[in-house]
């Protein structure tokens, strides 16, 4: 599986969590366990390094060690019940990992840096290698890793499949599992991280544990498992987030004021305007408080978008005066306003890739240029006007092909379908501050 971590909001948060488990590490002062390790270096075979130091965090051993510990503490089975019931997998975690893989290769460079860890069924079938990146994982993301690559291990119909829909942010990559009922590598992930979500264990565990089972649910299917429905999450003036399905709305949030909610395809965030911080994820609405950074920040917060594309996706946050455009590994790319005043941003989907939009106060639209390269030698006057005086304020896909549901300056929204060429206003009588659309969404979901 490819771990991929657009978004230094994204990476911020793992590292807080991170940084809170090493803290509590610290202070207890202890190492790893010598019988749990002996126990498990009896049980599997090391190749890619000689020994290991029980004491020392940063091993990549030992981390791979609290990994099992992990999935041995996990009590219970990999099945799940309800809505997004799957009920193929009886084994716990960690015996489901022990059954499949007996030798663990630890490479020192793999192909791709943000690859975490791989199997090769046809060839070395019981072995698992990893790679640097996993390391930059906490214990219960390497853990939920283990039994995600053990499920390869099953055989070649769970290999992944092209992802189909661009919200899952990997179109056309095989990042995707056609159905979560034939429980493929990520359905086991999504039961994994959906168990410790209830677990006995620390509430940013359980939190990560949600977080992970939502967002894996919403994008890594092809078919939407259980009763999620694509709709729009749509902002009121009360900062209200509902659900509209395209009849009728349901309440999801209510936000803090001076809070906006941010669209980043895989996950939603509420993000404070005033500082650009992350308060919460809303794909099951886990609650992150204040881990997170917007990138840098000169000026009041006004949005994010994320653009993907077969050349690499990156995310843009919109500020009072700038955008500022960043990925893992690249400069970040600012363009600065001193002409226009920005209002808003937004990521629109053309049919092979995201464009991003950018409204400003004087009526005008304008996009982003497609890569970071670009948009770092760019400057306000070179950004390529789409409209010169539109009352709308954001276009997003709708559910169908070249559909869209638009928001205006009023506060209306309205429903375009070019094909059937309809243009119609929706949910009379109402109006929004912010639409995002589509999101898969449904009340199991949210309760979770
Ligand atoms: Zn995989």
């Amino acid at each position: 599986m490819k771990i991929v971590m657009p978004l230094r909001i994204f990476v911020a948060v793992i590292l807080s969590v991170l940084t809170l488990g090493a803290n509590a590490l610290a202070a207890e002062k202890e190492c790893f366990s010598k019988d749990k390790a002996d126990e498990f270096a009896n049980q599997f075979s090391f190749f890619g390094v000689d020994s290991y130091d029980r004491c020392d965090d940063n091993d990549r051993v030992i981390k791979i060690f609290k990994a099992f510990e992990f999935l041995q503490n996990v009590e219970g089975t990999l099945e799940m019940e309800g809505v997004f019931g799957q009920k193929l997998v009886k084994d716990n975690p960690f015996a489901y990992f022990q059954k499949r893989v007996k030798d663990i290769r630890l490479e020192d460079e793999c192909d791709g840096v943000m690859t975490a860890a791989y199997v090769s069924p046809m060839f070395l079938g019981e072995s698992m290698f990893t790679c640097p990146h996993m390391f930059k994982l906490s214990t219960v993301e390497i853990a939920a890793l283990l039994v995600h690559e053990a499920r390869h291990l099953d055989g070649d119909e769970y290999n992944h499949k092209a992802c189909t829909n661009p919200r899952s942010g990997f179109t056309g990559e095989y990042a995707c599992d056609e159905t979560f009922s034939n429980v493929g590598s990520y359905g086991i992930q999504v039961a994994f991280f959906n168990k410790i979500s209830k677990a006995n264990v620390s509430p940013e565990i359980k939190r990560i544990g949600r977080l992970w089972a939502t967002t894996f649910l919403v994008s890594r299917f092809n078919t939407l498992p259980g009763d999620l429905k694509l709709g729009a999450f749509l902002t009121d003036a009360n900062n209200k987030v509902s659900f509209y399905n395209g009849k009728s709305l349901s309440d999801v949030l209510k936000m803090k004021k001076g809070n906006i909610l941010v669209d980043n395809l895989e996950l939603k965030m509420v993000v404070s305007k005033k500082t650009a911080e992350v308060t919460t994820y809303t794909n099951g609405l886990s609650e992150y408080q204040k881990k997170g950074e917007g990138g840098a920040r000169d000026s009041e917060f006004l949005g994010g978008a994320e653009r993907i594309a077969t050349e690499g996706r990156f995310h843009c946050a919109l500020y009072a005066s700038s955008v500022n455009c960043y990925a893992p590994g690249f400069d970040d790319a600012v363009v600065s306003f001193k002409k226009n005043k920005p209002r808003g941003i937004f990521a629109y989907w053309l049919g092979n890739q995201y464009e991003l939009i950018i409204v400003f106060q004087n009526k005008k639209m304008m996009k982003l240029p497609s890569t970071l390269e670009e948009i770092h030698a760019s400057t306000e006057d070179d950004l390529e006007v789409i409209a010169e005086n539109t009352d709308m304020v954001k276009m997003q896909n709708w559910i169908g092909e070249r559909q869209s549901l638009n928001l205006w300056r009023s506060g209306q929204i309205t429903f375009t379908d070019r094909i059937n060429n309809k243009n119609e206003a929706i949910l009379p009588g109402k109006t929004f501050i912010d639409i995002i659309a589509p999101v898969p969404w449904s009340k199991s979901l949210q309760a979770l």
